[in-house]
């Protein structure tokens, strides 16, 4: 992309609106931009993040054999009551009327749709298990959107859903989607601890949130360091071997961690390697049993004929404020620093002297073998502006092409996140990129 024709309208001021650092530099690097309260639009920046975020977490969704599909956003009201869950949930639930005073609604998540969806298709005990996911938007009237897109109103949800035909079955659902969430955190180059959640009152519940380490992160943690050397390969643990799946759950769970309100003094003295951070929840899981499956006639039949309620489970993660999440944890003082995996652009290129015949000539150039997967900075600014931008947006390589090295064919790389710069002859930069 050539930044002259990018919609990327970066920000020198902090705006005053913005109480964190993520919510700032997302307005300020020009990625995100608020159309109503705790609605964003996505700038063509902020966008590749999300699109990159998504890629990861639909490979590792499909990779334990999730399937795929796509719900709509807008709900009938019907199903909801059938749950019980029109009136409970409140003025979180955006209530809308269509023309024939129909009462429809904004989903602010899906059991009810994907419950009444498997119903009225599956019918025997031979085509179980299944996993189902989508990544939709979800609208929930928060009474006090804040933070960006840490806490929107809508905002981009995974949620996955699973239909086992017993407690056993759905237990080995459980754990393999918790395997599936801490292979997508790593890749996203985030640690993620599990933490068990409330498991409300129908006894049998599992539940846990997914707590990402970030200076910034709302709520103090405690937990053992263990989590940070587990290798959750495929080559250590199979997600098709229940015996794997016992053992990376018992592993997981019998290691220390808390957030404030669980925080134990007598436990933690007994953790040989204490670590302490700041988190942020970015997933949480459920295993619900019948609660929706009961209520809205979802049963198929067992191996001896009878009706059998299925047993479900249900996976959030919050991909939008992942984006958000991701800039608490890699950040400096300067901007943004994205981890390879989910930056907008592998390199910024900034040309120095924009109509210099050879810094133009060699940014081409660059552009070219890069195949255009660059933010080319092509702009008649002074230097220091380019600089300054390419910190803030925090592409994870700078080529930085100044009229004296260009006319020797040689170029300046940056790191963004170590600040290491190398000159370097074109093609040896590119190779660094790789
Ligand atoms: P919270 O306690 O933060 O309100 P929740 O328990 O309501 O979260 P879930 O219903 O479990 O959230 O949704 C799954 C995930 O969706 C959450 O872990 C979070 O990452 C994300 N999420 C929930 N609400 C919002 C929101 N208002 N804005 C952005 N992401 C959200
Ligand atoms: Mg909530």
């Amino acid at each position: 992309m050539r930044l002259t024709h990018t919609l990327a309208p970066t920000l020198k001021e902090t705006p005053a609106e913005a109480q964190i650092v993520s919510h700032r530099l997302m307005l300020r690097a020009g990625l995100v931009r608020q159309t109503a309260a705790g609605i964003y639009a996505w700038l063509p920046l902020g966008l590749r993040v999300l699109r990159n975020i998504e890629r990861i977490v639909r490979e590792e969704q499909d990779a334990i054999g999730a399937q795929e599909m796509l719900m709509p956003t807008i709900q009938s009201a019907d199903l909801w009551r059938l749950s019980g869950r029109y009136e409970a949930y409140g003025p979180e639930m955006l209530r809308i009327r269509d023309r024939h005073d129909r009462e429809m609604l904004y989903g602010p998540t899906n059991e009810e749709m994907i419950t009444d969806l498997f119903r009225q298709s599956v019918k025997s005990y031979r085509e179980l298990p299944q996993m189902l996911y989508h990544i939709q938007w979800k609208f929930r009237d928060e009474v006090r959107p804040r933070f960006g897109v840490m806490r929107g109103r809508e905002f981009l949800m995974k949620d996955a859903y699973s239909f086992d035909l017993d407690y056993p079955g759905a237990v080995v659902s459980y754990r393999r989607m918790m395997l599936a969430y801490m292979r997508t955190f790593r890749r996203l180059g985030l640690k993620a601890i599990p933490m068990e959640a409330e498991s409300g009152p129908i006894g049998g519940n599992l539940s846990h949130e997914f707590i990402i380490l970030a200076p910034t992160g709302e709520s103090q943690v405690w937990y053992d360091a263990a989590f940070e050397r587990m290798d959750f390969s495929a080559a250590a643990i199979s997600h098709e071997s229940a015996t794997d799946l016992e053992r990376f759950f018992v592993d997981m769970t019998t290691h220390y961690a808390a957030t404030d309100e669980k925080h134990d003094e007598a436990s933690w003295a007994r953790v040989a390697d204490k670590r302490e951070g700041r988190g942020i929840e970015v997933g949480h899981i459920f295993y619900f049993g019948t609660k929706y499956s009961a209520p809205l006639g979802l049963a198929v039949a067992g191996q001896d004929g009878a009706p059998t309620a299925l047993h479900m489970g249900s996976y959030g993660i919050g991909v939008s404020r992942l984006v958000g999440a991701l800039i608490e944890a890699f950040h400096d003082d300067a901007g943004i620093l994205w981890p390879d995996a989910v930056a907008p652009f592998p390199a910024a290129i900034l040309n120095l002297k924009v109509g210099d015949a050879a810094c133009d000539r060699v940014c081409d150039d660059i552009y070219a073998k890069l195949a255009g997967n660059a933010l080319y900075d092509d702009r008649g600014e002074r230097a220091g502006v380019k600089f300054a931008d390419a910190d803030l947006m925090g592409h994870p390589w700078q080529i930085v092409v100044g009229p004296r090295g260009a006319a020797a064919g040689i170029v300046e790389l940056k790191r963004r996140s170590t600040g290491e710069r190398h000159e370097l002859g074109i093609d040896a930069a590119l190779a660094r990129i790789g």
